[in-house]
């Protein structure tokens, strides 16, 4: 840290990106990235002219993608707002509606960017433990009287809350934004995005690089009411109107023509989840009930550092979080079949049977 580094800036944690690393070819099953390729329809996407138009400033209204969003999702194009990945739509979501010092309440064990973006913008945690199983008790959330970010499913966990129970928590904190973020919602959750027609304080966030396999396009929207979502556009004209380049709206566009596809491949997903998490409970691993494209597990006989540092060794990366009460779980992405009998292996191994 430099000396010239604003203040209040100097106690700010960042948020650690699972690693990546290059130096040989890991079986990656850490950051919850799809491991099949996208749609065929973006094969064809990318072509001269599309390239030669790079030239030209990205379309700050993004109508077009906006557009197939709205449609596909049943909502007006004055109800989608897209960000560069959903990470910046969930930043633009902190700093548009907390003033400083205001509390803002998420789950204890979720995903970390809340903790991250809260004090980056000077705001007050209300990290709400989970229950003992992991799951939300949805009455920590009622008439909390400040802002709300929930994911559904939750990560690490993969556990969901039923939409009744969301319909509640928005219900009692009317004069509050509450903020569901849907990244796994596509392997077995259930969408809130009805509910943001009746709830004017609800926003929905979604993002391409889980279920349709564009980690690295960054593509995230999110879907409210048309106030809200005017309120974000005045924060995003302030800081990039450009912030979604157009090689990724054209790839997002073309990915929602892939809808056979990658119903597919999310069902490939899911069965693939199901079959691994039997294998992992016959070798006596503990598991949620994941809705995500993950498991989260532990072992009695082994500890999370020691799962992870042992699958690591033979090539299998998965995620290990050094916090207080799941510092025994690993949460490992699901790959394609093949990579997760490996990664089974592995753990026969590991447990020598
Ligand atoms: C992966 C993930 C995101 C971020 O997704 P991007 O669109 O790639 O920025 C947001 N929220 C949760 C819970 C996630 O797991």
């Amino acid at each position: 840290m430099s000396r010239f580094l604003s203040e209040r800036f100097c106690e700010l944690c960042a948020y650690v990106p699972g690693e990546q690393p290059k130096d040989m070819e890991y079986i990656k099953l850490n950051t919850n990235e799809s491991p099949y390729p996208p749609a065929p329809e973006l094969m064809k996407t990318i072509d001269e002219k599309l390239l030669g138009n790079l030239r030209l400033y990205s379309d700050p209204e993004c109508k077009r993608l906006r557009e197939a969003i709205a449609r596909e999702n049943k909502v007006n194009l004055e109800n989608v707002f897209l960000g560069n990945g959903s990470d910046e739509v969930l930043s633009f979501i902190f700093m548009a509606f907390c003033d400083k010092g205001e509390r803002v309440s998420y789950p204890d064990i979720s995903y970390g960017f809340y903790s991250v973006y809260s004090e980056l913008y000077g705001l007050s945690k209300n990290e709400v433990p989970l229950k003992d199983d992991f799951s939300i008790d949805p009455s920590d959330y009622m008439n909390l009287n400040s802002t709300v970010v929930i994911a559904n499913p939750n990560a690490p966990t993969g556990l969901c809350l039923s939409l009744e129970d969301i319909e509640k928590i928005a219900k009692s904190n009317p004069d509050n934004i509450v903020a569901i973020d849907e990244a796994y919602v596509d392997f077995g959750g259930k969408s809130s995005i009805e509910l943001t027609k009746k709830h004017d304080n609800l926003l929905v966030v979604q993002t391409f690089s889980k279920s349709r396999s564009l980690a690295g396009a960054r593509l995230g929207f999110a879907i409210g009411n048309e106030k809200l979502i005017a309120d974000l556009e005045k924060l995003r004209y302030s800081t990039n109107p450009f912030n979604v380049n157009s090689i990724s709206l054209a790839l997002g566009i073309a990915a929602l023509e892939g809808r056979e596809y990658y119903d597919k491949r999310i069902q490939d997903i899911i069965r693939t989840r199901e079959g691994s998490a039997q294998e992992m409970k016959s070798m006596g691993f503990e598991l949620t009930d994941s809705r995500g494209n993950f498991l989260f597990a532990r072992h009695p006989k082994l500890g999370g550092e020691r799962l992870y540092s042992e699958l690591r060794s033979r090539g299998i990366l998965v995620r290990h979080f050094k916090k207080p009460r799941i510092d025994d779980y690993v949460r490992i992405t699901i790959g394609t079949e093949r990579q997760m009998e490996t990664m089974l292996y592995a753990l026969k191994e590991m447990l020598s049977i």
